[in-house]
């Protein structure tokens, strides 16, 4: 069995889409960042990555490669969930949280489980996704930022 964690963050501005767990979320902000800035799938992937020990997603998709600018983050995990089947590991449990003041996520936090755990081929009710304030401080509380964690745990078949 081996553990691994993931975090980001992005930046939030007007005009952008806010896509989290692979999920559009009705918003007049979203996230900046190469991709599609999808903190919570990005999060996800870091995640597998160290527990497979296979370093993080910025080595494998760099904000300086052109072909991965506005990519579906959910590609990605896909890849990643590719890599984990390929290394003879499955999931046993992923848990995360979203770091965010605004907008409510609360009703669309199950259609990311269902949407992540699709990509990876998974039960939904492996995957966990909570939301957690800012409680007004710091980045998030000030409506600066979006962020994510996650944790998961995965096992040699
Ligand atoms: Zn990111």
């Amino acid at each position: 069995m081996r553990v691994g964690l993931g975090y980001d963050i992005h930046p939030v501005r007007p005009g952008r889409p806010l896509i989290l767990g692979g999920v559009m979320i009705a918003h007049p902000q979203g996230l900046e960042g190469h991709s599609d800035a999808d903190a919570l799938v990005h999060a996800v992937c870091d995640a597998l990555l160290g527990a497979m020990g296979e370093g993080d997603l910025g080595a494998q998709y760099p904000s300086s490669d052109s072909r991965f600018k506005d990519m579906n983050s959910l590609s990605m995990l896909k890849a990643v969930g590719a890599k984990l089947a390929q290394r003879g590991f499955r999931l046993v449990n992923l848990d995360s949280v979203i770091l965010a003041e605004a907008p409510r996520m609360g009703p669309y936090l199950a259609e990311m489980e269902i949407r992540m755990a699709e990509v990876l081929g998974v039960d939904p009710s492996l995957v966990n996704v909570k939301v957690k304030s800012g409680d007004q401080l710091g980045v998030i509380g000030r409506k600066e930022g979006i962020g994510a964690q996650a944790v998961c745990l995965i096992e040699s078949l």
